[in-house]
């Protein structure tokens, strides 16, 4: 089973992803991690893409479906892919389609993760994760553990993300509106949208999820 998790900056799709990913023995392939990753391994990309990333601005098509492709070549035969912050524009769409295809394979189903701009913004302003695991801390609603280290890794290595400020948040949110929010529409007319509330608790977003893809 193949799978997009689509919403705006915030929605929860890195961490509905990787519910998913213990759960089903899926793979997730997040974009934004795997710039991150290269951004912060300081290769010639990862450092071109840095400012563009750190603005809230989307890096090129080229460089996200060059990424893509190179990740399903060697993962190919996993039993199945969470696509988490890809496609982002239709051109994304258009080539991951075709990627597909190539392989024999199906999208079976995209989730559109629905929140409210006030919430995404009050939840990306009090965002951390674990450097070491990638588990996800709210100041709000799961604090940083008193002894400071992570409950899921025992790692104290707290990271903020440089684009998880006020100002690259509202270039995000306009990205999404302007390049990615077509998508919604697009899947909708290809029979492939389900949409879940990502307002919900964590554990409720991925029950509904899970009836979604059931
Ligand atoms: P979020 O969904 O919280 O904004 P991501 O980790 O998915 O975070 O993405 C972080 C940044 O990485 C984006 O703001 C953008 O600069 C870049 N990026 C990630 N995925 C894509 C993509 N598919 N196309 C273009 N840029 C991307
Ligand atoms: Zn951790």
């Amino acid at each position: 089973m193949n799978i997009i998790l689509l919403g705006p900056p915030g929605a929860g799709k890195g961490t509905q992803a990787r519910k998913l990913v213990d759960e089903r023995t899926m793979v997730q392939l997040s974009t934004g991690d795997m710039l991150r990753a290269a951004k912060s391994s300081g290769t010639e990309m990862g450092l071109k893409v840095a400012a563009v990333m750190d603005a809230g601005e989307l890096v090129t098509d080229e460089i996200v479906i060059g990424l893509i492709r190179e990740q399903l070549e060697l993962d190919n035969g996993a039993s199945g892919y969470i696509f988490d912050g890809f496609p982002r524009t239709l051109a994304q769409a258009d080539a991951l389609g075709e990627l597909l295809v190539g392989m024999g394979e199906n999208l079976d189903c995209v989730i559109e993760m629905q929140v409210d701009d006030e919430a995404l913004v009050a939840r990306i302003t009090a965002r951390s994760t674990c450097g070491s695991c990638g588990e996800v801390y709210n100041d709000n609603t799961k604090p940083i553990p008193a002894d400071e280290k992570c409950t899921n890794c025992g790692a104290s290595d707290f990271q903020r993300r440089a684009d998880d400020n006020e100002d690259s948040l509202r270039t995000r949110l306009m990205a999404y509106y302007k390049q990615t929010s077509p998508l919604v529409g697009y899947y909708y007319a290809k029979g492939d949208l389900k949409s879940v509330d990502g307002l919900a608790s964590m554990d409720d977003v991925a029950a509904s999820i899970k009836s979604a893809l059931d």
